[in-house]
């Protein structure tokens, strides 16, 4: 879910998929929306002849034969999952049975033969190796894919525009801390492959982009409710004023996560 864009970071260019380094391939899912940007990326990740295939996307057949087409002859040794949200997983059962090869995901709901993957775990393709980081915040289950000096981002952060903290699951006391380890245990990370959008060349500089916007966004929340905004309807109107009306329901997701910050953490008395 894209929020107000920022101007500055990631390309406002159309965004087709393809290959993006000697091995990353996206095959872009024809599910494009105001949730969604240009589509799901579906990442096909290959070294020698092994392939790592990241978000199957949405369950759409001609989408999962351009994913196997891209796959070709190689062989395909993981299906992985940044997150358990739908226009990443629908197509993971389906893809599963067609591949006859594992789903793994941090959450237990969206693995299919798999006993799943954890922070830290390690996966071998080729001569390259795949770090998983526990990224909670846009969601619980979120994970960030670390590969050389490329991180794979899922929803934490999208090729253009912000992300939605998707309450009440999503946290933003979460999603900030997970910005901080991006930037921290990846501080060599010259690349950010997202789930949405086009590829980030500047990574650090769209961390700190991010981190720039929770910022502007908790002030913009404290000063609507300093000026009497008492209810959800109306602190999301005075806050989310700029969101296209089709991402409404994620700019209130995103609201009452950062009501839960004010009250928990900073120990404001806010709206429930
Ligand atoms: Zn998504």
């Amino acid at each position: 879910v894209s929020g107000r864009p920022l101007p500055t970071l990631g390309s406002t260019e159309p965004w087709f998929g393809g290959p993006v380094n000697a091995w990353a391939t996206c095959v872009l899912a024809p599910n494009p929306s105001a949730w969604t940007l240009d589509g799901t990326n579906t990442w096909v990740l290959s070294d020698g002849d092994a392939v790592i295939v990241i978000d199957p996307g949405p369950d759409d057949p001609a989408h999962l034969n351009a994913i196997t087409e891209a796959i070709g002859d190689r062989r395909h040794i993981a299906t992985l999952l940044t997150h358990g949200h739908g226009d990443h997983s629908a197509a993971a059962p389906a893809f599963h049975t067609m591949t006859g090869v594992a789903v793994r995901a941090l959450d237990p709901a969206h693995r299919y033969g798999d006993e799943g993957i954890v922070d830290g775990d390690v996966i071998t393709f080729g001569d390259r190796e795949l770090r998983v980081v526990h990224t909670p915040g846009h969601s619980a289950d979120s994970l960030c894919f670390a590969v050389d000096d490329v991180v794979l981002t899922g929803d934490t952060v999208l090729g253009r525009g912000t992300t939605a903290i998707i309450w009440p699951e999503g946290r933003l006391d979460a999603y900030l801390e997970s910005l901080r380890i991006i930037a921290e245990e990846c501080a060599d990370t010259q690349q950010l492959l997202p789930g949405h959008g086009p590829v980030l060349n500047e990574p650090q500089r769209a961390i700190a982009g991010y981190v720039e916007h929770r910022a502007e966004r908790l002030a913009e929340v404290r000063a609507a409710i300093d000026a009497g905004h008492r209810t959800i309807a109306s602190l999301v109107d005075a806050v989310y004023a700029q969101v296209p009306a089709a991402v409404r329901p994620g700019a209130e997701l995103s609201l009452r996560a950062q009501l839960v910050y004010l009250r928990e953490v900073e120990g404001l008395d806010v709206p429930d």
